[in-house]
């Protein structure tokens, strides 16, 4: 939150340090962290540009005298050298109560302070907090990712797990997200001065958004990284088990921590929401807890009474009387035999579906015949 910078560590300066000590201490630094001298040192390049940047304000008096109110005003809540007095608190905490009269009372903007009144202070703001680019470069979340994966019925009613490949974001590897390629050197970007944000005026404040240029990053490499064209990340496909529980339905979401998006930059991954969609059965069907199957018999089954084998959905083999005379359609309980969830367990009923037999031997035929013929039944 507290991302303003502390410019007087920058410059290894004391907050009372004259003009003329800011300005002999900038020069030494300048020169010994000068890119030309520390040529494919990014962090020499990046040390360049932080105390450019210090020197930027505090080598200016207007400036500089302007920066020291707001850390006066508490403005800066990661400082370790706040004057007594000065309210802690985050970036965003000073109000005009807090130590200006007369300020115009927050309007939705980022900042409460009284800008007007400050002249450029919009811009000093921005490039303190450089929220945009410095968000860019330091730990970004992953993000989440969503998917409907199908799962067989089995799985579902008897729980297990479904292999899911996803496509994530990730960073690349090859340039560990920097966006250049290995052994390629940096210089600050020029569409943004290296700040990594650009800044655009809108009622009296610079609202910042990140360069487009640098993609937020304030450097550009002398040489793309091959690997993902200079984004800094790749798409990737991962292969993830899902467990799915016992008695899972269409629609139910998991949401799994951290198996989403990498994050960047040592960022938190992203979490994966699953959508489970069940697909059909061939034999089974569902009801609440209960399963239903279907078993076919044929009509002299049902006419005279038969027993069948059922395979209960673990894979047992269960037989069913079928009293004589059962009509088509008429179901059977096998007790315990249906879906688990949270401790209850639902029961298998078997349904039994009468089939008309077709391409019947003469034998059958002739049997058939009888059997009509003493119905008194034309056919
Ligand atoms: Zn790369
Ligand atoms: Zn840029």
């Amino acid at each position: 939150m507290a991302n303003g910078k502390d410019f007087y560590a920058t410059l290894g300066v004391s907050a009372t340090a004259s003009a003329d000590e800011i300005k002999k201490q900038y020069r030494r630094l300048a020169k010994q962290y000068h890119p030309d001298s520390n040529a494919g040192d990014p962090k020499a390049a990046e040390r360049f540009k932080e105390i450019s940047e210090a020197y930027g304000t505090l080598g200016d008096p207007d400036k500089r005298k302007q920066y020291d109110e707001m850390r006066r005003l508490g403005a800066f809540g990661g400082f370790g050298t706040r004057p007594s007095g000065a309210r802690p608190g985050g970036a965003y905490s000073a109000r005009p109560g807090a130590g200006r009269p007369g300020g115009a009372p927050g309007g939705g903007a980022a900042f409460d302070f009284d800008v007007g009144g400050l002249g450029g202070l919009g811009d000093l703001f921005s490039t303190m907090f450089g929220a945009g680019g410095r968000r860019a470069r330091g730990p970004e979340a992953g993000q989440t990712v969503e998917r409907t994966v199908e799962v067989p019925f089995r799985t579902a009613a008897t729980g297990g797990k479904v292999p899911v490949e996803l496509e994530v974001q990730e960073e690349c590897s090859v340039c560990r997200g920097s966006g250049g390629a290995p052994g390629a050197t940096s210089k600050p970007c020029d569409e943004c001065s290296g700040r990594g944000v650009i800044s655009f005026g809108q009622g009296g404040f610079a609202v910042n958004r990140p360069c487009p240029a640098c993609m937020g990053r304030g450097q550009i490499p002398s040489e793309r990284c091959p690997a993902c064209s200079g984004a800094g990340a790749v798409r990737a496909k991962r292969t993830v088990n899902i467990t799915v529980p016992s008695g899972a339905e269409s629609g139910l979401k998991v949401r799994m921590k951290g198996q989403g998006g990498r994050g960047a930059n040592g960022g938190q991954p992203g979490d994966l929401i699953i959508t489970f969609q069940v697909q059909p059965d061939r034999f089974y069907t569902r009801d609440g807890l209960d399963l239903i199957a279907t078993v076919p018999i044929n009509i002299a089954q049902a006419t005279l009474g038969s027993r069948v084998s059922v395979r209960t959905i673990d894979g047992k083999k269960v037989a069913v009387r079928i009293p004589a005379g059962t009509p088509s359609g008429r179901r059977f309980r096998v007790p315990g035999q249906g879906i688990e969830k949270e401790g209850k367990k639902g029961d298998l009923l078997v349904e039994v579906g009468i089939t008309v037999p077709e391409n019947l031997t003469e034998a059958q035929q002739q049997a058939m015949r009888d059997f009509a013929d003493a119905s008194g039944l034309p056919y």
